[in-house]
């Protein structure tokens, strides 16, 4: 495993580019600024940075479920993040 360090805001800001010069504003501008937003940065298994060249987190929906589908470069772990608003768990008694 190689540990990655989290990228500048440059390095950050060089992945997201637009391939093309912004002139106006675009209907999927809100879409694509939550999505780079609420991506997982980093992996859940080893602590690797996913994004970048590190892995990918690729968004998709299921009802109003939004899913990141992610993979990591270190350890080769994929799998998909559900972020929640609330949680409602039990605790085994003692
Ligand atoms: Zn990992």
């Amino acid at each position: 495993m190689t540990a990655r360090r989290k990228p500048s805001a440059e390095e950050r800001d060089a992945i997201i580019i637009p391939l093309r010069p912004r002139t106006e504003p675009r209907w999927w501008d809100d879409d694509r600024a939550r999505h780079l937003r609420d991506r997982p940065e980093y992996c859940p298994h080893c602590g690797g940075s996913i994004i970048g060249d590190g892995g990918i987190a690729v968004e998709y929906w299921e009802a109003e479920n939004r899913i990141y589908h992610c993979w990591c470069r270190d350890c080769g772990w994929a799998g998909d993040i559900i972020r929640v608003e609330r949680m409602i768990g039990h605790e085994p008694e003692h």
